[in-house]
C-alpha cells in the first residue's frame, strides 16, 4: 500500500471512538484483560498473539461498537465503516492475500463475542468474501476444486441462515438428498464436485426465493450485513431471555472478530477439532477433545461426522499433535486455568482460533485446583477461590445416575429443599413409613405437607415429598436438618391420605403405596421406579478435603453446627464442625416415649406452678392441687434423667468443642394434638355415647393454651418464665451431664443459650432462676467443676436494638435469623414461603427468599447489635443459627458484620468452611482496590 502511516492505530481516525482492536504478525492492539471491551473471544485472540501463539491475522469491533449502533438507531456509528476498512487492509498486508480479488482472494470468518458466552447469539458465518470470482481465484490457487465448491455451497447456507434469515431446513434438505445418491450412509465428503455445484445453484435459489433477492456477491456488502446481523443478535429474543434468566445485564453489548479463514477442509492433512487441556469430567491431566480431518468448523460439534478423539491426531498428525500439546500447556501455564480450545490445521499447519477458562463439573474442579496447586501453578487461596460452594454440596450428595435420568418418567416437579438422590416405596404416613422401615423396606414419604408429628417418619424414610411448603418449610427444613434428599412445594402433586395414593393433577401420572419411586432433591423431582444412583463420600474424597483444610487457613469464621443428637453432632465433627452452635433441646421432646411424659407435664403445668408458687407463699394446697404438683413433678424428673442422657451423649460427641444449648422454645401447644382434630374426635365419641374423661380434659387445656398468633406468644423465654420448672429441669440435665462426663474423663464445654428475649430484664430474670438451680447442682458435685457460660439468642428486633444492655446479662449471641427475618418483615416464615413470598420472588418485588439469603435490613439490625454488645461487653461471642448459617451468600455478610461464627446444619458444615474463606478473600479483594 500506498504511504502507510507509522502506526497502525493512526489510520483509522475516522471515528470519534477508537472501535476496532487488530492483531496478528505477532502483534496485538488488545490483550486477555480487555473482555469487556473485546469480549471473551477477541481479548482470547489478543491475547494468544502477543502469546507467539499461531492465530490467523483479524480484528475485533469493539462492544462499545455495538452499544453505539443501537444508540445511533440500528446506524454504524460514524466513521466505523471507514476503519473496517482500513483494518481490512491491514489484514490483507498481514495475510497477503486481497478481500474480493480474483486472483488471490482474502476470506474471513464473523464471529459473534460477548463478554459471557450466551447461547443465542448470533453464529458464526465462515468463508465470507466468496462469489463466483473469488471462488476461481480460491481454485486456482490451491488446485483443489472440490475445497473451493464445498467452502462456497457452505458460504451460502451459513450466511444465508444466519445473516439472510432463511430457514436452515432448506438448506439441510438438498444437503441430504445429494448425500443420499452416495448411498444410505453416505458422508459430506462423498460429495462429488458436481454435486457441490448443484447445491450451489439450488442454494441461490433457495436464497432468492426466502428473500426476494439474489445473494450478494459484493464481498464488502456481505461483510457489511455480517457485521450487522451480529450487532443485531444482541437484542435478539434468545439472547435477551438468556441475559434476564442469569441477571447478566443488557447493556455490555457483542464485539464482532472479522479473522482471516485457515481451511481444514482442504484435505487429510488437514482438520479441525475442539479440545480441552484437562479431562473436564474427571479432572486428569490429559488432553481431551475430539477432531475431524478434512473438515470445517463446526462439523465436530454439529456431529456431521462421528468425530473420533484428540488421540488419534497424535497418529494421524504426530507433529501438529506434539505442537498442539505444547501451545495446550503453554495456555494453562499463562492463564493459569485448564482452557477449552478449538484450533484448525490447514495443510500441516496448526492455528488456533479460541481459549477460554473451560466449564467443568464439581468433581473435576477440585482434582484440578489441587492438581494445579501441587504443581505450583496457583496458589492454595486461588485454589479455594475457584470452587463454587454448590460443588462441595454436590459432591457430598449421591446423584442419579445421568444415563438413567434421561429415559425416567417424571412424575412431578417441586422445590429443590435438600439435595441428593433418593430411592424407596412411596409411604403416605410417616407411622407407615416406620413400620414398613422395620420390615427392612426402604420408603419415601409422602405428605401434603409435614409438622413435627411426622419426624419420626421423616427421620427413617430416604427422602421426603410435600404438596405444600417452601424452602422453610418444616419438611425443607428437617429434611436439610438430617441430610435427607427433599423436594417440598410440588403443586401439581395431589396426595390422596385415604386412598394411599398419589398423581400429577396435569399429567395424571399415579402411583400407591408401595410402588418404587425416586427423588432428585438437587433438581426437585420424582420419576417413577428405582433409579440407579452413584454415591459419595466425605471420608473418600481426599481432594475435597485438601480444598477445605486450605479454607480453613484462610478463613477467620468459625464453622460450628445445628445438631440436637450425638449421631449428627458426629456427622458433623467428621465434616469439620468445630461446636455446636445450636442444640434445640425440644427436638429431644418427641422422640418415642418422651412425648407422653412431655404432654403429661404439659397438661398439669399450669396448675401445678401456680400451686408451687402457693406453697411456697405457705398457703396450704388443695388435694387436687396437690396431685398435680406430683404428677408434674413426676414427668419433669423423668424428662431431666432423659436429657441429661441426651446431653451426656452430645457431650461426649463433641469432646473439647464448646456446645450451645438452647433451652424450651416452641409454644406448648406444638407438642400436643391439633385443637380441630382434638374437637372432632370428642364430638364423634359425643355423638356416639360419650367422650372419656380424658379426652375432654385434653381438649379443655387444648383450648386454654391456644393462641392466635402462637409465632409471638407463649414461648422461648415467655414460657421458662411462666414455667420455671422447665429453666430448673433442664439447667440440672445440662450441669450434671456435664459433671457424668467429666468423671468419664471427657472435656465437656457447656453454653447455655435462652432464646428469644426483647428486653433485658427477661433475661436478668431467667438468668437467676439459673444461676440458683447451677448453685444447687455445684453444691451436690462433691467438689467436680460445673462450669457454663450463659447466653441469648438475639432474635426479636427489639432484643437487637438494646444490645448494649442485654450484653450485661449474656456472654455471648447467636443471631437467630429465621425469627428474626420473620419478625423485622413482619411476615408469618410458615405461611409467607409457600405463598405470597414465592410470587415476590418471582415478579422481583424481592430479589431473593429472606428466609434463605440474609436480608440487608435483618443484617443491618445484626451489624446494631454486634456493635452495641462489643460496646458494653468487648469479648462477647458472636454467631448465628439460624438457617442462614449454610448459606454462602449470607455468610460473605456475616464476615463483613464481624461474627465471630456461623453455625449450620451438619450437611452445610464443608460448604460454610468453603464459603467462609471465600468470604475472606473477596473482602482483601476488595479492600485491594
Ligand atoms: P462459537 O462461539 O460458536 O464457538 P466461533 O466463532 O468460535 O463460534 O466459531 C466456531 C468455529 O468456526 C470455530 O471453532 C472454528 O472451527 C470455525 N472458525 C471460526 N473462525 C474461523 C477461521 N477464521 N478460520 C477457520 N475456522 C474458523
Ligand atoms: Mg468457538
Ligand atoms: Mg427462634
Amino acid at each position: 500500500m500506498a504511504n502507510s502511516p507509522a502506526t497502525t492505530a493512526d489510520r483509522r481516525h475516522a471515528a470519534a471512538k477508537r472501535y476496532i482492536y487488530a492483531w496478528g504478525g505477532g502483534s496485538a492492539e488488545g490483550n486477555g484483560k480487555m473482555k469487556d471491551l473485546l469480549g471473551g473471544k477477541g481479548a482470547g485472540l489478543a491475547e494468544m498473539t502477543l502469546a507467539g501463539l499461531p492465530t490467523p491475522p483479524g480484528f475485533t469491533i469493539t462492544t462499545e461498537a455495538c452499544n453505539d449502533y443501537f444508540a445511533n438507531g440500528r446506524q454504524l456509528p460514524e466513521g466505523l465503516w471507514d476503519d473496517v476498512l482500513v483494518a481490512m487492509n491491514e489484514v490483507e498486508e498481514r495475510s497477503g492475500k486481497s478481500f474480493g480479488d480474483a486472483a488471490n482472494p482474502l476470506l474471513v470468518s464473523v464471529r459473534s463475542g460477548a463478554k459471557f458466552s450466551m447461547p443465542g447469539m448470533m453464529d458464526t458465518v465462515l468463508n465470507l468474501g466468496l462469489n463466483e470470482e473469488t471462488l476461481r481465484g480460491l481454485i486456482s490457487l490451491t488446485g483443489n476444486d472440490r475445497f473451493g465448491w464445498d467452502a462456497y455451497r457452505r458460504f451460502i447456507a451459513m450466511f444465508g441462515r444466519i445473516v439472510m434469515g432463511v430457514d436452515g431446513a432448506a438448506f439441510d434438505e438438498p444437503l441430504e438428498e445429494a448425500k443420499a445418491v452416495h448411498g444410505a450412509n453416505a458422508k459430506d465428503t462423498d460429495l462429488t464436485v458436481d454435486d457441490l455445484k448443484g447445491l450451489v445453484e439450488t442454494y441461490k435459489g433457495v436464497v432468492r426465493e426466502a428473500t426476494g433477492r439474489e445473494f450478494p456477491t459484493d464481498p464488502y456488502e456481505q461483510l457489511d450485513l455480517a457485521i450487522k446481523a451480529v450487532f443485531a443478535s444482541w437484542f435478539g429474543k434468545r439472547a435477551n431471555d438468556y441475559r434476564n434468566s442469569q441477571k447478566i445485564p443488557h447493556d455490555l453489548g457483542t464485539a464482532v472478530n472479522v479473522v482471516t479463514m485457515v481451511f481444514g477442509n482442504m484435505g487429510d492433512d488437514s482438520g479441525t477439532g475442539v479440545a480441552f487441556t484437562r479431562d473436564p469430567n474427571t479432572g486428569e491431566n490429559v488432553l481431551y477433545g475430539e477432531y475431524l480431518t478434512n473438515a470445517q468448523g463446526e462439523d465436530v460439534v454439529a456431529g456431521i461426522r462421528t468425530a473420533p478423539k484428540i488421540a488419534q491426531m497424535e497418529q494421524d498428525m504426530p507433529a501438529v499433535y506434539a505442537e498442539f500439546q505444547r501451545i495446550g500447556q503453554q495456555l494453562e501455564q499463562h492463564y493459569r486455568n485448564v482452557q477449552d480450545l478449538e484450533f484448525t490445521i490447514e495443510r500441516g499447519r496448526l492455528y488456533m482460533l479460541q481459549t477460554r477458562d473451560a466449564k467443568r463439573t464439581a468433581a473435576a474442579a477440585v482434582r484440578i485446583a489441587v492438581d494445579m496447586v501441587s504443581e505450583g501453578l496457583i496458589s492454595k487461596e486461588e485454589a479455594v477461590a475457584r470452587i463454587e460452594p454448590a460443588q462441595v454440596d454436590q459432591l457430598l450428595r449421591d446423584t442419579f445416575d445421568p444415563g438413567a435420568l434421561k429415559d425416567a418418567q417424571k412424575i412431578v416437579n417441586g422445590l429443590n429443599a435438600s439435595p441428593g438422590a433418593a430411592v424407596g416405596r412411596a409411604v403416605f404416613d410417616a407411622d407407615d413409613a416406620v413400620a414398613w422401615a422395620e420390615r427392612g423396606e426402604k420408603v419415601i414419604l409422602v405428605r401434603i405437607e409435614t409438622s413435627p408429628d411426622d419426624f419420626h417418619g421423616m427421620a427413617i424414610s430416604q427422602g421426603i415429598i410435600t404438596a405444600r411448603g417452601g424452602a422453610t418449610s418444616h419438611a425443607a427444613v428437617v429434611a436439610r436438618q438430617i441430610g435427607k434428599p427433599c423436594v417440598a412445594g410440588s403443586s401439581d402433586l395431589v396426595v390422596d391420605y385415604a386412598g394411599k395414593q398419589a398423581h400429577c393433577s396435569v399429567t395424571g401420572i399415579e402411583f400407591k403405596q408401595g410402588d418404587w419411586v425416586s427423588l432428585d432433591g438437587s433438581s426437585g423431582a420424582l420419576y417413577l421406579g428405582a433409579l440407579p444412583t452413584v454415591s459419595a463420600r466425605f471420608e473418600e474424597q481426599p481432594e475435597l478435603q485438601q480444598v477445605l483444610g486450605w479454607a480453613d487457613e484462610i478463613r477467620r469464621l468459625g464453622v460450628w453446627t445445628n445438631a440436637d443428637k450425638p449421631e449428627e453432632a458426629a456427622q458433623a465433627r467428621a465434616y469439620g464442625a468445630q461446636g455446636i452452635g445450636l442444640c434445640r433441646t425440644e427436638h429431644m421432646f418427641r422422640e418415642g416415649e418422651r412425648l407422653e411424659i412431655v404432654r403429661g407435664a404439659i397438661l398439669v403445668a399450669n396448675v401445678a406452678t401456680r400451686a408451687k408458687a402457693k406453697a411456697s407463699a405457705g398457703e396450704p394446697l388443695s388435694g387436687e392441687e396437690q396431685a398435680a404438683v406430683e404428677t408434674f413433678d413426676a414427668a419433669m424428673a423423668k424428662l431431666e434423667q432423659l436429657q441429661q442422657g441426651d446431653f451426656e451423649g452430645i457431650f461426649k460427641a463433641m469432646d473439647g468443642l464448646p456446645v450451645v444449648v438452647r433451652l424450651i422454645d416452641p409454644p406448648l401447644h406444638e407438642f400436643l394434638p391439633n385443637l380441630e382434630e382434638q374437637l372432632v374426635k370428642v364430638t364423634r365419641a359425643e355423638d356416639a355415647g360419650g367422650a372419656s374423661e380424658e379426652d375432654k380434659e385434653l381438649l379443655a387445656t387444648i383450648k386454654s393454651m391456644h393462641e392466635q398468633n402462637p409465632m409471638l406468644g407463649l414461648r422461648g423465654c415467655r414460657l421458662g418464665l411462666m414455667i420455671p420448672d422447665f429453666v430448673k429441669v433442664q439447667t440440672r440435665a445440662i450441669l450434671n451431664a456435664q459433671i457424668a462426663v467429666k468423671q468419664a474423663g471427657g472435656h465437656p464445654i457447656a453454653k447455655i443459650m435462652i432464646p428469644l428475649v426483647g428486653h433485658v430484664n427477661e433475661l436478668a430474670a431467667t438468668r437467676k432462676l439459673l444461676e440458683a438451680e447451677a448453685e444447687a447442682v455445684r453444691q451436690a458435685a462433691g467438689g467436680i467443676e460445673v462450669d457454663y457460660k450463659f447466653g441469648t439468642m438475639i432474635e426479636v428486633p427489639r432484643g437487637a436494638l438494646t444490645a448494649g444492655e442485654i450484653a450485661r446479662e449474656a456472654s455471648f449471641f447467636s443471631f437467630g435469623t429465621n425469627d428474626l427475618t420473620q419478625m423485622t418483615f413482619g411476615y408469618s416464615r410458615d405461611d409467607a414461603e409457600g405463598g405470597f413470598l414465592l410470587k415476590y420472588v418471582e415478579e422481583g418485588i424481592l430479589p431473593v427468599n429472606p428466609f434463605q439469603t440474609l436480608d440487608d435490613a435483618v443484617a443491618g439490625l445484626m451489624r446494631i447489635a454486634v456493635e452495641k454488645g462489643r460496646a458494653t461487653r468487648p469479648d462477647i461471642e458472636l454467631g448465628i443459627c439460624g438457617e442462614h448459617g449454610g448459606d454462602p451468600d449470607s455468610i460473605h455478610k456475616c464476615e463483613r458484620i464481624g461474627l465471630d461464627y456461623v453455625s449450620c446444619s451438619p450437611y452445610r458444615v464443608p460448604v460454610a468452611r468453603l464459603a467462609a474463606a471465600q468470604a475472606v478473600l473477596v473482602n482483601a479483594a476488595e479492600n485491594d482496590r
